[in-house]
């Protein structure tokens, strides 16, 4: 790779900037294994913004964000500090969705993998997990019911029918609305994601009820045309939750629009254990081989937890991986990063959240020495 690719980092709050250290020295290793060119630029964000810069995204953090080819992001939102600034200047909203939305964040891919040597951390029965849980939930982030218009409340009066009373009542109106546009989009993204994975990709609808429903499943089976490598299947999303908890293992790729993926990827996200085990990415517009998006853990800034070396950073550090295969195209030093942290799991490494008491050669670390026995493991 010769040309340099630029990452910036933004710690955030509460265990943001202990998780965001350990990712840094995984990132720094795989640099220098595979001979990458990465120029990577910390700059404050969330309250940190507040703290230094007076905003939650100040402007310098967003220019080198707009200056870089991906976001490597920590956590951001203190609950307990300072009630008296409003909720549109707080960091969850000031700094994280003006993220999304400055960069047109459509994507949202949440991979969930289980490990076999933490079938103990699952809320399911061994038997239910079948040869280890493994699914990539790729969810569409801008569209559907969230934001279709018209999307409001409003007082109706019916006039009285005869002799008989008016009634006086609210209704709220929420408008479910997708372009083949969105759809061809967002399942390009879903289908090239499955052929870096096991080729099979279940396309979630609701198409016997409703028509986004049904020009979601027409678009996806013409989009799938151009992709005859990959499996595809189609499953009612009543079916898709149902089958997350009886047979989670028969599920590689999982596409689904913005609610559904809301719901099918915290049901998943449920499946490995620990917040403290899930990245997360969302991708925006490609440019070349390039393609811009912000990574991140799907877990908060955990304050209850923060400066006390016991938050799990393999999310942050399996952030890192995502951003590598998905930003940058670089699937051997992703995959390297990935192997690294199975091989440590697979040592007994445990950070609190993971740990269980009775696991055979098993012991409990902190943050600091699960993120050096990873990336020395790479
Ligand atoms: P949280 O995800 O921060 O914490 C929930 C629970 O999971 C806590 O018990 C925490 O200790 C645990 N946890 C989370 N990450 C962990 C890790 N890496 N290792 C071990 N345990 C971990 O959710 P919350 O407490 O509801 O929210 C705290 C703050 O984070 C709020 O201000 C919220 O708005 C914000 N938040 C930010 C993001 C983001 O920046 N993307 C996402 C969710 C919540």
């Amino acid at each position: 790779m010769n040309k340099v690719c630029k990452i910036a980092a933004l710690a955030g709050d509460g265990i943001g900037p202990e998780v965001m250290r350990e990712a840094i020295k995984t990132l720094r290793a795989v640099e220098k294994k595979f001979s990458l060119r990465i120029e990577l630029t910390e700059a404050p964000v969330g309250w940190a913004g507040i703290d230094a810069a007076g905003k939650a995204l100040p402007d310098a953090t967003l220019a080198l964000c707009r200056q870089s080819d991906a976001i490597l992001f920590g956590s951001v939102g203190l609950p307990s500090r300072d009630p008296s600034i409003p909720k549109e200047e707080r960091p969850e909203r000031a700094a994280l969705l003006r993220l999304r939305k400055e960069f047109s964040l459509f994507a949202n891919l949440r991979p969930v993998r289980l490990p076999l040597a933490l079938a103990g951390s699952c809320p399911l029965r061994p038997e239910r997990q079948g040869r280890g849980i493994d699914i990539l939930v790729v969810r569409e982030l801008t569209g559907g019911l969230y934001f279709g218009q018209p999307k409001k409340t409003e007082e109706v009066i019916d006039l009285p029918e005869k002799n008989g009373p008016g009634r006086h009542y609210s209704r709220a109106i929420d408008t479910m609305v997708y372009t083949t546009i969105e759809i061809e989009r967002i399942a390009h993204i879903a289908f090239q994601a499955a052929r870096l994975r096991r080729k099979i990709l279940a396309s979630v609808d609701k198409a016997n009820v409703l028509e986004n429903g049904i020009l979601w499943r027409e678009t996806v089976t013409r989009i799938g045309k151009q992709y005859p490598d990959v499996a595809l299947e189609h499953i009612f999303v009543d079916n898709a939750a149902m089958q997350m908890v009886l047979n989670p293992s028969r599920f590689d790729v999982l596409l689904a629009e913005n609610m559904f993926g809301d719901i099918l990827s915290d049901e998943a996200a449920a499946l490995a254990g620990s917040l403290g085990m899930l990245p997360s990415a969302s991708l925006g517009t490609t440019t070349g081989e390039r393609t811009f998006g912000l990574f991140e853990p799907a877990g908060g800034s955990a304050p209850d937890i923060a400066g006390k070396d016991l938050a799990n950073p393999i999310a942050q550090i399996g952030s890192v991986a995502l951003l590598l295969r998905y930003s940058l195209g670089l699937n051997e030093a992703a995959d390297a990063i990935d192997q690294a942290i199975t091989r440590v799991i697979d040592s007994g490494l445990r950070t609190g959240d993971i740990y269980q008491k009775d696991a055979p050669g098993t012991g409990k670390v902190g943050t600091r020495a699960m993120g050096d026995a990873i990336a020395k493991a790479i």
